[in-house]
C-alpha cells in the first residue's frame, strides 16, 4: 500500500507515520529527511541540493521525483511507502500518480490555534538537543534540561508568528493538491486534535476499508 500522509505543523503526522510503519512494515519516505541525508552524504547531488536549500529556494521537482523513484526500488519499500512532505506541487503529484498506485491520501487536520499551542510550547536543550514541552513534557526543573541542566531555549521557528507564516505556506501548497485528491476520491481527513491512539485507530480503519 502506498499512501500520502500530510498535515500542518504540530498535527502529529510523524508519530502517526511511525505507528503505521510498525503495523504495516511500510517505508516512511519523509522528503525533508531524504534531502538532508543526501546533503550529509556529500554526493554531487547532495551538494547541489545544499546550494538550493541555502539560497532558500524549493528543491526542484525533478530532484525530489528522482529521489522518490530511486528509494522505491529498495527492498524496504516492498510493502509500500508512506509519502510525507511530498508531493508539494501539482508537478510532483502528477509524477507520483503516474509511477505509484496511491490508495489513500490522509490529511490530519488541526486548527491554527491548536498548531500554535502545540509548537509554541516546544523547548529544546541547546547542549544535548533533547526536546521538551511546557504542556505535556515538562522538564523536572522548570526551564532546565533534565540531562545536563543547560537552560532550555525557545527556537525562533517555534514562535507564533513564524508558525503562522509556515502554516500559510502549507495551506497554499496543499489546497490545490487536496482538490485533486478529492476528484480522485482518495482524500480522507482526520481530526488531529484528539489523542494519538484514537487518530491511529481511525487511520487503520480507513486503510482496512481500502485494502480489504
Ligand atoms: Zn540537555
Amino acid at each position: 500500500m502506498n499512501i500520502i500522509l500530510f498535515g500542518p505543523q504540530g498535527s502529529g503526522k510523524g508519530t502517526q507515520a511511525d505507528l503505521l510503519v510498525e503495523k504495516y512494515k511500510l517505508y516512511h519516505l519523509s522528503m525533508g529527511d531524504e534531502l538532508r541525508k543526501e546533503i550529509k552524504k556529500g554526493t554531487p547531488l547532495g551538494k547541489k541540493i545544499s546550494k538550493i536549500v541555502n539560497r532558500g529556494d524549493l528543491v526542484p521537482s525533478k530532484i525530489t521525483n528522482n529521489i522518490s523513484l530511486k528509494i522505491s526500488k529498495r527492498k524496504e519499500c516492498k510493502n509500500g511507502i508512506i509519502f510525507d512532505g511530498y508531493p508539494r506541487s501539482m508537478e510532483q503529484w502528477i509524477f507520483l500518480k503516474n509511477n505509484f498506485k496511491i490508495g489513500a491520501t490522509i490529511e490530519i487536520i488541526l486548527s491554527e490555534k491548536e498548531s500554535v499551542r502545540r509548537i509554541a510550547s516546544r523547548r529544546v536543550c541547546p547542549k544535548c538537543g533533547h526536546n521538551y514541552n511546557t504542556i505535556w513534557l515538562k522538564p523536572k526543573i522548570s526551564r532546565y534540561c533534565d540531562i545536563d541542566h543547560a537552560k532550555l531555549i525557545h527556537r525562533e521557528d517555534d514562535k507564533p508568528l513564524e508558525i503562522k507564516r509556515r502554516l500559510k505556506i502549507y495551506h497554499t501548497q496543499t489546497e490545490p493538491l487536496k482538490k485533486e485528491y478529492k476528484k480522485q476520491k482518495i482524500l480522507y481527513t482526520i481530526n488531529g486534535a484528539r489523542p494519538i491512539k484514537l487518530v491511529n485507530n481511525e487511520i487503520v480503519k480507513i486503510l482496512k476499508n481500502i485494502y480489504k
